[in-house]
């Protein structure tokens, strides 16, 4: 048997439009949106993909700032910068590009980003308003995961699913999102023991663990729905996702891809979010009735 490949471009085409939408309608309104993406690294696959975004954004009609500080940033300067972004009434969505510089940690640096222009939900307040049921941005992987499960109709609600991976970016808002659509979460890490004791028996399996190879077929069922969060670059340069694909492609029900899956997916919707993010602002600058 051989597992259907649930590709996430198509649905990346379909966001990408919403955003493209959104965007014009607010530029013919004379508020275009415009990301700012903060850089400070001399990773090349870094800037291959903040270039992807660059590109993403010129044809939705966004604009993008890219604000590169070089490898040798302060987290002093980091601060300042987000927080000027945070106050620029140009600027509606702000991303915050890791890795950051040998010593300069994310934590303290995110929370300078203003929760209404946090589209990738990187400061504390959004994975918190999520935690509660407020409105804040997911962070676009995240949400990924579960645009990619609505638009293949796969549904979650009272069924098995586990999330490998309780990172703050990707597998704690995860589960918080998959809870919210009534999922029994199963949170796999590194000390959670053999994963096939969890995977055998779940509906889904969500890698994200930046670990090649981590999920083979041997942990997962003929039902299984396998999402691939996993980015990694091999020696050769090449992508590859957490699973081995050949293994679980033969057992799985179905697989996203990688490249071509999740990531694919998480770039429109950060266009999207801007998007959402401008037309939110663009309200809020509306003056309310007087008395
Ligand atoms: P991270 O912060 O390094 O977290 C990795 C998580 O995986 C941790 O919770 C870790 O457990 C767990 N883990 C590591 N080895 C494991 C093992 N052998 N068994 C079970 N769990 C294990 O990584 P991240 O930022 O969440 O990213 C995860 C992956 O997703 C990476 O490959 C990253 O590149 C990719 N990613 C992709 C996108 C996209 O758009 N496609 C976006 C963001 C991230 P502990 O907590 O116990 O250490």
């Amino acid at each position: 048997m051989s597992a259907t490949l649930l590709s996430g471009k198509p649905l990346a085409a379909v966001i990408q439009l919403r955003a493209r939408d959104e965007a014009m309608k607010l530029e013919n309104e004379g508020a275009r949106p415009v990301l700012a993406v903060v850089v400070a690294t001399d990773d090349e696959s870094t800037h291959w993909y903040v270039r992807s975004i660059e590109r993403a954004a010129d044809r939705a009609g966004i604009g993008c700032r890219i604000v590169d500080l070089g490898p040798g940033a302060t987290e002093h300067v980091l601060a300042s910068v987000l927080k000027d972004l945070s106050a620029d009434p140009s600027v509606n969505g702000i991303i915050l590009q890791t890795p950051l510089p040998a010593g300069v940690g994310t934590d303290a640096l995110v929370s300078h980003i203003a929760p209404e222009k946090d589209i990738d939900g990187a400061n504390p307040l959004s994975l918190g308003r999520l935690a509660v049921g407020q409105p804040a941005f997911a962070p676009a992987t995240a949400r990924a995961v579960v645009e990619i499960l609505d638009h293949y109709d796969i549904p979650v609600a009272g069924r098995n699913v586990v999330v490998i991976g309780r990172s703050a970016v990707v597998g704690k808002p995860l589960s918080l999102l998959l809870l919210e659509r009534d999922a029994a979460i199963t949170v796999c890490h590194s000390k959670s023991g053999p994963l096939e004791r969890y995977t055998e028996t779940a509906d889904v399996v969500v890698v994200a663990a930046g670990r090649t190879g981590l999920l083979t077929g041997a942990h997962v069922s003929s039902r299984s729905i396998v999402i691939d969060v996993g980015t990694n670059v091999l020696a050769d340069g090449s992508l590859v996702g957490d699973v081995d694909e050949a293994s679980v492609l033969g057992v799985a029900a179905a697989l996203t891809p990688v490249p071509g899956g999740v990531g694919t997916v998480t770039t429109a919707l950060l266009l999207l979010h801007t998007a959402e993010a401008a037309r939110e602002q663009s309200r809020s600058l509306i003056p309310g009735p007087v008395g």
